[in-house]
């Protein structure tokens, strides 16, 4: 495989210490040995193909889900577990142009269904998964952002078609949202869930509907309807492409420079006590994050452990691994100084995926007859994946999904530089850090 960043990225470094591995087993699965034939081959074990793999067998087809390492080892199984609006970045004047307004909202309700979707699946299997939250709450960084505020609700109601809460600096505080903030803006969709137990759920379905789902087993090559692993063969009418940030540039070439892998790091400390939780004024069990361009996520859990994240380091090593999660723990210190002896009891790193056009790409695969991907959701997948997965299901069965996107389905730019194209991302996050810090 070829990769833009160095091998420490794709090992075990990175997600060392990720607090979910210990909350739920995930069952092993066989490696794939000999030739099979199914209707789809599914590469990839995150939410994407496992959600994908899921309604596929759910309608009868049969499918083989090929994962080179385990179930939820990628981005699935080490996020923040924020089940969120979101899966592009681009604007709302951008999605006007490229799309016109009625593709612009036919994407909003995309999201929304999104979230509905992963709700309507807990609910109909009946999983736990730790679920908490109404909504999400965006809080202002400075007090400038108040006014930005303002004319996102407008925004939240035309787009998602939900009236979103403005809250003052002043209700902050009696709210149990005590922190460095100067407004706040809840959008009543979206929920925080606990991410393995979600994948868990996802898992036990999917093999419940007979999909054959396969582990350590590294797709290195894909013929036409043939996918080669490092021990084994699937030959399949359709093949689905679900590796989002742990893609290669040559599987197929096709995808070269049409992702960029991007870091992002997540701690969780040991539960808070109660004169913790009331010495820093932050109670509230709301999924929130704050206005800057590079933002922080956070969310107290069920069990009063607090979960913050954010952008990772720009290279991938070892030392590059201990300067982004102490980067984490000091802006959480700095952030929530109340907590500020509290341990760190676990940090972790993995990657999200960008594209160039800020658009996830769901679709068929140009010049691949038997190929579908669905890829980059710009940090926001956990709803978005889950979507995607559904919406590849049905276009692998020769089925019009009944809500597609058109947004979604061109396919993406490519990067400039090529497999160099990680050189963009210092100036960018320069700039972008920039903007936060101003006023
Ligand atoms: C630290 C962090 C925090 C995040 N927080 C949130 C959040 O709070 N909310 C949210 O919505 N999103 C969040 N995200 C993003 C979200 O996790 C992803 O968008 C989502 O998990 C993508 O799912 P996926 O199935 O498409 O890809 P992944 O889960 O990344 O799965 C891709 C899989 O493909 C496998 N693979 C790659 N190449 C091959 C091959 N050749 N053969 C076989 N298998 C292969 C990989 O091993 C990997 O397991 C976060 C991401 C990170 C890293």
């Amino acid at each position: 495989m070829k990769r833009i960043f160095s091998d420490y990225a794709y090992g075990e470094g990175p997600r060392d210490g990720c607090w979910w591995d210990e909350t739920c087993d995930l069952p092993p699965q066989p490696v794939l040995g000999g030739d099979i034939t199914c209707d789809v081959a599914i590469i990839g074990g995150g939410f994407t193909g496992l959600s994908a793999a899921l309604h596929l067998a759910q309608s009868g087809a049969s499918v083989a889900l090929i994962e080179a390492k385990h179930i939820g080892w990628g981005a699935s199984g080490r996020n923040g577990g924020f089940c969120c609006l979101g899966g592009g970045k681009a604007s709302d004047a951008m999605l006007d142009r490229r799309f016109g307004k009625d593709g612009r909202l036919e994407w909003r309700r995309a999201e929304r269904a999104a979230v509905e979707l992963v709700g309507a699946l807990i609910d109909m299997y009946g999983w736990d998964v730790d679920r908490h939250s109404r909504g999400e709450t965006l809080l202002a960084h400075r007090p400038r952002d108040v006014a930005a505020l303002e004319a996102e609700a407008e925004k939240v109601a035309e787009n998602y078609g939900v009236t979103a809460e403005l809250i003052a600096s002043d209700q902050l505080r009696p709210l149990g949202m005590r922190g460095p903030f100067h407004g706040a803006l809840t959008t009543p969709v979206g929920f925080g869930l606990n991410p393995r137990k979600y994948l868990r759920g996802l898992l036990d379905a999917t093999l419940r509907a007979r999909a054959q789902v396969f582990e350590r087993s590294t797709v290195v090559a894909i013929d036409g309807p043939v996918v080669t692993t490092d021990q084994g063969r699937v030959r399949a009418e359709r093949i689905i492409l679900a590796t989002n940030g742990y893609s290669s540039e040559d599987l197929p070439r096709w995808m070269a420079a049409r992702y960029m892998p991007t870091q992002s790091t997540v701690m969780v400390t040991r539960p808070l006590t109660d004169d913790e939780i009331a010495a820093q004024g932050w109670h509230i069990d709301q999924m929130a994050y704050d206005t800057r361009n590079l933002l922080h996520y956070f969310r107290l859990m069920p069990d009063r452990r607090f979960l913050i994240g954010m952008r990772g380091g720009l290279r991938s090593s070892e030392c590059a691994e201990v300067q982004a999660r102490a980067a984490v723990v000091r802006d959480f210190q700095r952030m929530f100084p109340a907590w500020a002896h509290v341990d760190v009891t676990h940090c972790w790193s993995g990657f999200v995926c960008l594209t160039r056009d800020q658009m996830p790409f769901v679709g068929p695969v140009p010049g691949h007859p038997h190929l579908l991907a669905g890829f980059a959701f710009h940090g926001n997948g956990v709803a978005m994946g889950s979507f995607a997965g559904r919406t590849l299901a049905d276009l692998a069965q020769g089925q019009t999904p009944a809500l597609y996107p058109k947004a979604v389905q061109r396919p993406v730019a490519r990067f400039p530089l090529g497999q160099f194209r990680r050189a963009i991302m210092p100036p960018v996050y320069a700039a972008l850090g920039l903007r936060d810090r101003c006023g």
